[in-house]
Formats: structure tokens, C-alpha cells, sequence
């Protein structure tokens, strides 16, 4: 079986629904990073004026959950993605200028996908390999009654530690209690890379995520609650009877966790 997407026949795929509500308020900005430098989610306005997080920008803080996550459990699981590594062999991690002679190393895409890309990159895609995971903005889930909340802070110089001129700023935040729209589509996923993805997911549900910057004064706490998970495998049988009934599998608690636990078969073999 092809490892990669291959358009010539009907993968498998996985879809889930469900909520993200705002456990605490979160920051609008533009996820260039906050007060601290760090980087975070964008989460930005619509032409109303209703905001909406990108979810191209879920998926990424997702993605960073799910590579510490697993760099835990072996460093070699997980490249850093954001960074140029030298000494690491996925794709993801090589320069513009090193990719063409990395990528010529390799017999086909496949050759590649088994050899020389990490496994959160097998899934989320890198230089040359499409994402398997997609996900679409988070829209609000009900009608936006406002307002947005405007919050003062004072920036720190990190040097001196210092107030720095007292330089206040504002930041304004979406109410707590406001619940977004939740979609996650998995295509041609093995049950182990679906298993990894709601993995990463597990940690949004048990609410350990915080989203937005400013993070470290207990804004952007979320919780998301998956309503439905359904998925059409490969196997001819399931596509048969998707494609007369319209009626994909129901993916329950129960089959998440295998797929978790198939995940961890293949990450952590003697424990
Ligand atoms: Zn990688």
C-alpha cells in the first residue's frame, strides 16, 4: 500500500466535529508573538467584525503539541519544524539550498516518507509531502453579541526587568464562554497517524492548551469537546457501503483510544 496520497485510488479518511469554547478570554491579535516574544495562534476579525480563528493556525499549535509530545518520548520522533537543523533527516529541517540535493537522495516520494521524514511530519506534511490533516477556520458557533473586552497591561523590559516607561498597551480579548466551531478531516491516515493526531487532540479536550499569547496571565484557556467522529477506511467493503448509503462509520470513545493505543504500539514497542 502507498504511504503517500495517492489520487489514483480512494483513501481512507476521518472526520471530526465538535466545540471549542473559551474557558478563559482570548487575545485578538496577530500571533506574531506577544509581550514575551513567544509565539502564538492568530486570531483575527472577519470583515464584521466577528472574530474567527484561522485554522491553519490551530493546526499549527496542534502540530507543536504533538512534537513535544513526542520528542519526549524519543527526539528522534519529532524534528523541530520551525528550525533549520543540521544532523536531522526530514525534509522539513532542510534550507531552500539543501533541499534539492536532500530530496534527489530519495528513489520516489514514498522512499522518502519511509526513510527520511519524522513522524509528525508523515502527517502534517513538510517540504514536498501534502498535510494529511486538514482543518478549516473555527467560526463562532452562535450569533457574536460582543463586545470584545479591552484589557490594560504594562510592558516589561526583559533587560532590566523594569517597567519600561511605563509603557502600557491594551489588548483586546474575546469573552470568556464564546464557542467556536470545531472540523478536523484526516485523509489517507493510518489508524497510528489518525492515533496521533487525537492524541494531540486529547490535550485541547482536557483543556491543557492555552491559545492567543499572553497566555501567561491565564489568558486563552479552551476546551474543546469533541460531538462526532466518523471515518470511511479502505477497505472495499466501507467504501461500498459509504458511497450507496452515505453513511460513514462511527468512530466512538472506545475506537479513539485504540487508534491511540496503535500509536503508541508503534512509538513506545516495549512499554
Ligand atoms: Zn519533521
Amino acid at each position: 500500500m502507498s504511504t503517500t496520497q495517492d489520487f489514483t485510488t480512494f483513501g481512507s479518511w476521518l472526520k471530526l466535529t465538535g466545540q471549542l469554547e473559551l474557558v478563559t478570554p482570548l487575545r485578538i491579535g496577530a500571533g506574531q508573538g506577544d509581550e514575551f516574544g513567544l509565539a502564538d495562534i492568530a486570531v483575527v476579525k472577519n470583515r464584521q467584525g466577528e472574530p474567527y480563528i484561522p485554522g491553519s493556525s490551530f493546526k499549527g499549535v496542534l502540530r507543536s503539541s504533538i512534537e513535544a509530545f513526542l520528542r519526549t518520548i524519543d527526539p528522534n520522533l519529532a524534528c523541530l519544524c520551525v528550525t533549520t537543523q543540521t544532523g536531522f533527516d526530514c525534509p522539513t529541517t532542510k534550507s531552500p539550498e539543501d533541499l534539492e540535493a536532500y530530496l534527489a537522495k530519495f528513489k520516489d516520494e514514498d522512499d522518502m516518507y519511509l526513510n527520511g521524514t519524522c513522524r509528525v511530519c508523515q502527517v502534517f506534511g513538510s517540504s514536498g509531502l501534502a498535510s494529511k490533516v486538514q482543518i478549516p477556520d473555527l467560526r463562532l458557533a452562535e450569533k457574536w453579541l460582543g463586545p470584545y473586552q479591552l484589557r490594560n497591561g504594562v510592558s516589561i523590559d526583559r533587560d532590566t526587568e523594569t517597567a519600561a516607561a511605563q509603557r502600557l498597551f491594551t489588548i483586546e480579548a474575546v469573552p470568556a464562554g464564546t464557542r467556536f466551531t470545531f472540523e478536523l478531516l484526516i485523509e489517507n491516515g493510518t489508524p497510528a497517524d489518525q492515533g496521533l493526531v487525537l492524541l494531540g487532540l486529547r490535550a485541547f479536550e482536557q483543556g491543557m492548551v492555552a491559545l492567543g499569547g499572553a497566555t501567561s496571565r491565564g489568558l486563552g484557556q479552551v476546551k474543546l469537546t469533541v460531538d462526532h467522529c466518523e471515518e470511511v477506511s479502505n477497505d472495499p467493503k466501507a467504501l461500498f457501503d459509504f458511497l450507496v448509503s452515505g453513511t460513514a462509520q462511527e468512530v466512538d470513545e472506545q475506537a479513539r483510544t485504540a487508534k491511540i493505543q496503535a500509536l503508541r504500539q508503534e512509538v513506545m514497542p516495549h512499554a
